[in-house]
């Protein structure tokens, strides 16, 4: 299979315009046309000479990911199913706010954190994304609004930390002033709680905005909704959180999906306040999306509203994110499942 373009930072652009023997300033045109322009075709590159045209094209790949499903209407929320080289699939949702262009991206195709309620695990693990095909899953976001999203979350299908160098490797791409030029605090990358990227990313000098998927404030309610507590333990999770908010001077958002009975008493809600207590914190409630396979409901909407006064009260900033997305099946995985 061809090289996926999209896939290189802009030095290794340059090196292969260098290599097809153009000149230096044909590297800037390529990259304008593929993050500026978007040119789906090569033959688009207009003001590059036909015969480069032609060795780029021999050589590299512009279409890894391709669209083969839209959900939704203009200016709402909206999915696509992206279709890749090899017949695997991922979901990616727009999110549309007044101007603000959100797109939600995956980076794994199926993820390996089997957490209870999250319908992406429950398909299994097929493979990491290449930075190429995530790129790709936003520019797939930028053609249907005909405009570049100006924020991303990686809130898809699987774990970001868990492909840690080929999301880098995008994020570094998605970044680039001449390009996307979307800006690192403008990309939230969520995570299960995986530590080692966590202290890696740290240290990348970048402001990426860290999610942190908690849904319990214990290790035993914890590590039975996330089989990763048993590996990375909540005390051990919100240290090296504490330790990046300090490098990068960010909040950190802490992802908490409301289940009844499970994690939404109020005794629960004092343990999650102390527990934040030393951090530079905010908290994002998620009403549990019913997946088929999982038993847990969601929260009376009383009980929620509870929940997220007791933390407020507390002097913690919460906000109780709406289930727009559950009725589209935005929930994690759930289209690509439907789709399998
Ligand atoms: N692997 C990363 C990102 C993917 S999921 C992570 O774990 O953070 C994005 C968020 O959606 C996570 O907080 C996840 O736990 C949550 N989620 C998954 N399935 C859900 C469901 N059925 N209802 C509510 N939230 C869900």
């Amino acid at each position: 299979m061809k090289i996926v373009i999209h896939g290189l930072l802009f030095d290794e652009v340059a090196a292969a315009v260098r290599e097809l023997g153009a000149p230096a300033f044909r590297a800037k045109q390529l990259w304008h046309w593929l993050y500026v322009q978007r040119a789906a075709a090569w033959d688009a590159m207009k003001n590059l000479p036909a015969d480069l045209r032609q060795k780029l094209a021999e050589k590299f790949e512009l279409e890894a990911v391709r669209q083969l499903e839209i959900t939704g209407v203009e200016g709402e929320t909206r999915k696509i199913l992206a279709g890749l080289r090899d017949g695997e699939c991922v979901e990616e949702v727009l999110l549309p706010s007044g101007d603000r262009r959100t797109v939600c991206i995956s980076s794994q195709v199926g993820c390996k954190f089997a957490c209870a309620f999250c319908a992406s695990g429950q398909a299994g693990f097929r493979r990491n994304l290449s930075a190429g095909e995530i790129v790709g899953e936003v520019l797939l976001a930028a053609a249907a609004w005909n405009d570049r999203p100006g924020n991303l979350v990686f809130m898809g299908v699987g774990e970001p930390l868990d492909n840690y160098d080929e999301v880098l490797r995008a994020i570094r791409i998605l970044n680039h002033a001449e390009g996307l030029a979307i800006g690192a605090r403008r990309m939230t990358l969520s995570t299960c709680g995986v530590i080692p990227g966590i202290q890696r990313l740290a240290n990348e000098g970048l402001q990426i905005e860290l999610s942190v998927s908690l849904h319990a404030p214990d290790d035993a309610t914890r590590a039975q909704l996330m089989p990763v507590n048993r590996r990375y333990p909540l005390a051990e999770v919100l240290a090296v959180c504490r330790a990046y908010a300090e490098k990068t001077k960010r909040l950190i958002t802490f992802e908490y999906t409301l289940v009844r009975g499970v994690n939404d008493s109020a005794a629960q809600a004092g343990e999650l306040v102390r527990l934040l207590a030393p951090l530079p914190a905010r908290v994002n409630l998620i009403p549990l999306s019913p997946v088929e396979g999982y038993a847990g409901e969601p929260s009376a909407p009383e009980t929620a509203r509870q929940f997220i006064r007791a933390l407020e009260r507390a002097g913690l900033n919460a906000t109780l994110r709406d289930s727009q997305g559950s009725r589209l099946k935005a929930a994690c995985g759930q289209l690509r499942i439907r789709h399998l």
